[in-house]
């Protein structure tokens, strides 16, 4: 049992996130799972102040749907996007970014995943320190 749970939180936070491809702490509730009637999968993530997943992209494309929190989103080549309570992201199919909280608040989106007969994610690198604190 999380005692810092956030009492105000729509979804529980479900289970860790592997560490393979998130740097620091994030919990993964799935919402929808994927079928193929549907073809999309549907999550809630919560990440830890400072917590990013790696650089990846979503053959299908991906839908953030921001919940609770302050975070960042960047697509590669360009600079990191701030994320508030409300925003909505479209995130075209195969553009490479990643996404996360900022520093010092933690960060929840719902992730829509369409498509997933193209396939859900493909992951790489993990963003690193100096790409993490490029905000301006
Ligand atoms: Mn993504």
């Amino acid at each position: 049992m999380n005692t810092a749970e956030n009492q105000n939180a729509v979804f529980p936070k479900g289970d860790k996130a592997p560490a393979d491809y998130f740097t620091g702490t994030a919990w993964i509730k799935m919402l929808v799972p994927n079928d193929s009637t549907f073809n999309t999968q549907i999550g809630n993530v919560v990440f830890e102040p400072g917590c990013r997943n790696n650089w990846h992209k979503h053959p299908g494309g991906q839908i953030l749907i921001c919940i609770n929190g302050t975070g960042y989103y960047q697509e590669k080549g360009k600079p990191i996007q701030l994320l508030h309570k409300g925003d909505v992201v479209k995130i075209e199919p195969d553009v490479i970014h990643w996404h996360g909280a900022s520093p010092d608040n933690e960060f929840t989106h719902i992730a829509v995943n369409p498509n997933t007969q193209k396939g859900v994610v493909e992951w790489m690198d993990r963003v690193t320190d100096e790409e993490y604190n490029s905000f301006k």
